[in-house]
């Protein structure tokens, strides 16, 4: 893995208001800049990398991480802003960012949000990682639960460990789904975020695996997921050398798995398996699932 460079800043606000994919939400909250799990499988397909160029953040997806030190009392500043005017405040953390990086356990930024919520709570708040670290949390996250309504999404685009001619996972998809369990097991309200997929192994078993540890679940494709008209973001994006996402999923020989008909039956077999209720797709299962406006 490359070194990440990591530099602390002031930030000038910390809520912001939302648009596009997130229009479910009122703002958005992203304790740092830039992701230091950019470059293993997620970040290859990662739809933050791609608004990276609209941030202070000027290395390679993968390789910074700003982190937001005044961010707890940017939260209380804002909050109080919104409030003042008497705003609905529904919370997307993190659409550029994950709030679990590994570099959180040293700063606590994320955690010290968590506190300001507790105190200022939100009316929602969904708290989506890629990682199982979100556990670090659980005793504030049940303390957040009585305040307001959560719900805690971590992703895992596929059920297999590894993906022949893919970058390694950050955390292996098991460590996911033990912390999702743990999380349902505590009370809180959890999705399991299949987004975006990627080739399935076994749909049906993993549709079990999910269900048994969240509330519910989440399937997106890129397709109609990456903000983009067909999926083109993805399509022209050079994820790993010069290949895209498409292409690698092509030369895994799953070349179906680039295709709407295959994700359509998907849908229909998490469906079967989970029913309709405990199973959205894209955007609006994303608001559905969490509660937004
Ligand atoms: S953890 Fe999230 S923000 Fe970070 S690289 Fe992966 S998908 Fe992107």
């Amino acid at each position: 893995m490359l070194p990440v460079t990591v530099t602390e800043y002031e930030a000038k606000s910390i809520l912001t208001p939302t648009g596009g994919f997130l229009t479910g939400f009122s703002h958005t909250l992203n304790p740092y800049v830039g992701c230091s799990l950019g470059r293993s499988l997620c970040g290859m397909a990662c739809y933050a990398a791609e608004m990276r160029f609209a941030s202070r953040e000027a290395a390679p997806w993968g390789q910074s991480l700003m982190v937001k030190l005044n961010a707890a009392s940017l939260y209380r500043r804002d909050y109080a802003r919104v409030r003042r005017k008497g705003e609905w405040l529904s919370i997307f953390m993190s659409s550029v960012t994950d709030p679990y990086v590994p570099q959180e356990r040293r700063y606590r930024i994320t955690r010290g949000i968590l506190e300001a919520m507790v105190e200022l709570p939100p009316d929602t708040v969904v708290i989506q990682t890629h990682t199982p670290n979100v556990l670090w949390d659980i005793e504030m996250l049940s303390r957040l639960h009585e305040r307001c309504r959560l719900t805690i999404q971590i992703s895992i685009e596929t059920d297999q460990e590894a993906l022949p001619g893919f970058p390694r996972h950050a955390y292996s998809v098991s460590a996911r789904l033990d912390a999702l369990r743990a999380l349902t097991k505590a009370g809180l309200n959890t999705v399991g975020v299949v987004s975006p997929m990627l080739p399935l192994a076994e749909p049906t078993s993993f549709a079990e695996r999910l269900g048994a540890v969240a509330s519910s679940v989440i399937l997106d494709h890129y397709l109609i997921g990456d903000g983009s008209l067909n999926g083109s973001r993805t399509r022209r994006r050079k994820a790993v050398r010069d290949l895209t996402i498409p292409a690698m999923i092509a030369a895994a020989d799953s070349d179906d798995w680039n295709t709407m008909e295959k994700f359509d039956q998907i849908v229909d077999t998490f469906r079967t398996v989970l029913g309709n209720e405990r199973v959205g797709v894209s955007a609006e299962g994303f608001c559905a699932m969490a509660g937004g406006i």
